[in-house]
């Protein structure tokens, strides 16, 4: 069965005006399908085929010689996992168990968010920001390019903020601080963390 282009859990006008309709027809529709469309074509006939697409990531991101797998598989998660990592109406302060874990493992919400946006901002060309659980404990990282904390044995991640140029080029032009901003303020989805958390047994 080859993958689809998952539904975005809002309309695409959803996030406006933070995030513009205009944005979410090309990250959504264009990148995003075509991480999809490249990795169907790139698995068919191969043994990767039928497999659930965290197991394609896992085991190309293991192996070098599919890294033109790894990246369009690992790309369709990641996107995926961002969609879901911001809501209409989201954004400010965390509430539920993720905040108290940031109270207790990153210093509170205002060295989070400054930990957070110095991720993004210091992720030189492409990739993104996560919020991760790790041994027990909320960390902030940052990954190249398609990387993802999915690879990483023993990291679940809660939260992510893509950091490509394509996600916020039409709508702040070249400023990845202010789109940063708006996504801590107005777009975050806490909801979505503290269930992963609970996902994790947390
Ligand atoms: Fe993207």
């Amino acid at each position: 069965m080859a993958f689809e282009l998952p539904d975005l859990p809002y309309g695409r006008g959803g996030l406006a005006p933070h995030i513009s309709e205009e944005t979410l027809n090309f990250h959504h529709g264009k990148h995003h399908q075509a991480y999809v469309t490249n990795l169907n074509g790139l698995i068919e006939g191969t043994d990767l085929a039928g497999k659930s697409l965290e197991e394609i990531v896992k085991i190309s991101g293991a192996d070098k010689s599919k890294a033109g797998i790894f990246n369009n598989a690992a790309q369709v998660w990641n996107h995926t996992f961002y969609w879901h990592s911001m809501k209409p109406g989201g954004g400010g302060a965390p509430h539920g168990k993720v905040a108290e874990l940031i109270d207790r493992d990153l210093g509170g919400y205002d060295e989070f968010a400054k930990a957070f946006k110095a991720a993004g901002g210091t992720q030189f060309g492409s990739g993104w920001a996560w919020l991760i659980l790790k041994d027990g404990k909320l960390a902030i990282t940052k990954t190249p390019n398609a990387e993802t904390p999915l690879t990483d044995e023993g990291a679940t991640p809660l939260l992510t903020m893509d950091v490509w140029e394509h996600a916020y080029y039409l709508d702040y032009q070249n400023s990845r601080p202010n789109y940063m901003d708006a996504f801590l303020n107005h777009l975050v989805n806490w909801d979505f963390a503290n269930q992963n958390l609970a996902d994790a047994g947390v």
